[in-house]
C-alpha cells in the first residue's frame, strides 16, 4: 500500500468540485467517478461542491448541466446543492466564510493586505524573466502599515509563504515535496473581495471535513500552497490522490474543448450511462473485465491500483461497452432511452423487434435507425436504395420476391429459404444482386438487421405491400 491511503470506515469524506464554466466530459467524470468509488469502497459520503467563484466564466446553466449529468451516470452523492449539512455547497455562497478565515489569518499576522498595482506587478516580473528568476512576488507589502496605503487602491490579501520544504504524500506519487521559496506570497482575497481558488478550495474542504482528495494531477503544483494554508488555518491536512490526466486520441489532455468527449454529446450519439461508466473506469484502473455495475466497481476500487501514467480515451472501447450494454439492457429500457414514441405501437411486438435489432446496434442511435422500417409512419428510403430499385434486375428480383411471398400461408425461416430460393431461380440472380433489391424494398435501406428477421418482423401482409411498391 501507498502512503496515506488507509482510512476508518465511515469516516472518508471525498468530494468532487466541478467549476461550472464548461460541459462535464470524460475526464471529469473519472474524477466524479473514483470519488464516488472510494467513498462507496469506505462506507463513507460524497460531496458535491460547485467551484463558481470565476463570476465570469462560470454560469448556472453548465451547474445544472453538470448534476444532469451526474444524475444520469447515476453517480449520485450524498451533500450537495440540494441537501446536506456543512453547505452551502457552492463557492459564490460562502465568500463571506472565506473573508472571515482570511481576517483571521492577518490579525495572526499570517496573512497581510497588499496595495501593489498591476502596473507594478507586471514591472517586477517582466524584470525576473528578464534575469532569468522564476517570477514571484516580492513581499513588499509584507512591510506596509495600513496607515502609510496608497490611496485609491483596492488592496488584495496575501498569504505568508513560510520558507520551508513542503511535504505531503500522495497515494499515487507517493510523498512529494516542493520548496515553497520558489512560490511567493500568494493571494488569497482579491481586490473585488473574490477568495482565490486555492484559499477557497482549502477552507472548503477543511469545513467540509474532507478526508481524501482525490483529483487530476493538474492540481499538484497548488497541493503546496493548500498544504501550507491547511497549517496556517490550525486544520488537518487531507490525504490526496493525484490521478494522471486523460488525453484524447490526439494525446492533447482532454478538456472542454474536446466537445465530442462531453457526457452531453455521448448522450446524443446514443452511449448509455453504463458503458460511459465502464470505459471511464477503465482510464487509469484496471477493475475485472466485463461489463460492471457501480457496486461490483466500488468492492474493488483502491488507490494504490491507479496507475501513475496518462491514459487515453479510446471512443471504440467505449463502442465495444456499448454494445454490451444494449444487449444486456431490458428492452423496454432502451425504447425509453431513444424516446421511440410507444404510442399506438404494440409494447409487446416492440420489445420483440428491439430484442432483434439490437444485435446490430452499437448505439442507441443505430437502434432507432434501425427500427426505422419498423416503427414509423410510412417508410423513409435513401437515395442509395432508390437507385437500386430504379434497376431493371432489381424490380425483377421484387417481382418475383413478392409472389413467393404471396404463395406462403406465414413467414418463418424455412418459408424465408424457400422464398429466397424460388426468387433465384425465377431471375438467376445471387448474392448482393438478389438479396439488396429485397433488403431496400422491405427496408428503405442498404444497411440494416438480418433479411430473414425484417420478414418476420414485417409479417406477410405488410412484406407484400412494400414489394409491390417497388416491382414496376
Ligand atoms: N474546481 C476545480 C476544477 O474543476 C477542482 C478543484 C480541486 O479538485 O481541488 O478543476
Amino acid at each position: 500500500m501507498r502512503a496515506g491511503i488507509d482510512t476508518r470506515r465511515g469516516a472518508v469524506r471525498t468530494r468532487f468540485a466541478p467549476s461550472p464554466t464548461g460541459l462535464l466530459h470524460v475526464g471529469s467524470v473519472r474524477t466524479a467517478l473514483f470519488n464516488y468509488l472510494f467513498a462507496r469502497a469506505h462506507g463513507g459520503k460524497l460531496v458535491l461542491r460547485i467551484e463558481d467563484t470565476d463570476v465570469e466564466r462560470s454560469s448556472a446553466a453548465f451547474e445544472k448541466a453538470a448534476i444532469e449529468d451526474l444524475e444520469w451516470l447515476g453517480l449520485r452523492w450524498d451533500e450537495g446543492p440540494d441537501n446536506g449539512d456543512s453547505g452551502p455547497y457552492r463557492q459564490s455562497e460562502r465568500l463571506d466564510i472565506y473573508r472571515r478565515y482570511a481576517d483571521g489569518l492577518v490579525q495572526r499576522g499570517l496573512a497581510y493586505r497588499c496595495w501593489c498595482t498591476k502596473e507594478r506587478l507586471e514591472g517586477l516580473k517582466r524584470y525576473q524573466v528578464s534575469k532569468g528568476l522564476p517570477p514571484r512576488y516580492d513581499n513588499r507589502c509584507r512591510h506596509i502599515e495600513a496607515q502609510d496605503a496608497p490611496e485609491g487602491v483596492a488592496p488584495v490579501i496575501r498569504f505568508k509563504v513560510p520558507e520551508r520544504v513542503v511535504r505531503f504524500a500522495d497515494a499515487v506519487h507517493g510523498p512529494l515535496s516542493f520548496d515553497s521559496r520558489v512560490i511567493g506570497d500568494f493571494v488569497i482575497i482579491g481586490s473585488d473581495t473574490i477568495a482565490s481558488y486555492n484559499f477557497a478550495v482549502v477552507v472548503d474542504d477543511a469545513l467540509m471535513s474532507i478526508t481524501h482528495i482525490i483529483r487530476g494531477d493538474d492540481h499538484i503544483s497548488n497541493t503546496p500552497r493548500q498544504a501550507l494554508l491547511f497549517e496556517a488555518l490550525g486544520f488537518a491536512p487531507p490525504f490526496y490522490a493525484h490521478i494522471p490526466l486523460v488525453l484524447s486520441a490526439d494525446r492533447t489532455p482532454l478538456g472542454k474543448r474536446h466537445e465530442s468527449a462531453s457526457i452531453r454529446s455521448l448522450r446524443g450519439e446514443g452511449f448509455l450511462p453504463e458503458a460511459v461508466l465502464n470505459t471511464v473506469a477503465r482510464l487509469g484502473w484496471q477493475p475485472a473485465p466485463g461489463l460492471l455495475c457501480l457496486d461490483e466497481m466500488a468492492s474493488s476500487f483502491s488507490l494504490d491500483k491507479l496507475s501513475r501514467s496518462p491514459s487515453v480515451f479510446d471512443i471504440e472501447s467505449l463502442r465495444r461497452f456499448n454494445r454490451l450494454s444494449i444487449e444486456g439492457a431490458d428492452p423496454v429500457r432502451l425504447i425509453g432511452l431513444s424516446g421511440i414514441g410507444m404510442e399506438g405501437a404494440d409494447k409487446e411486438r416492440l420489445r420483440e423487434i428491439v430484442g432483434l435489432v439490437r444485435r446490430n446496434a452499437a448505439t442507441l442511435n443505430d437502434m432507432k435507425r434501425l427500427l426505422n422500417p419498423f416503427t414509423g409512419e410510412g417508410m423513409a428510403v435513401t437515395e442509395e436504395a432508390r437507385a437500386i430499385l430504379r434497376e431493371p434486375y432489381a424490380k425483377a428480383v421484387v417481382r418475383a420476391a413478392r409472389a413467393g411471398v404471396e404463395g406462403l400461408d406465414s413467414i418463418d425461416e424455412a418459408a424465408y429459404d424457400r422464398v429466397i430460393k424460388g426468387v433465384k431461380e425465377a431471375t438467376g440472380e445471387k448474392g448482393r444482386r438478389l438479396f439488396m433489391p429485397i433488403r431496400c424494398a422491405l427496408t428503405g435501406d442498404t444497411e440494416g438487421i438480418e433479411l430473414v428477421n425484417v420478414f418476420r418482423i414485417l409479417g406477410r401482409e405488410r412484406a407484400i405491400e412494400r414489394l409491390k411498391c417497388f416491382e414496376e
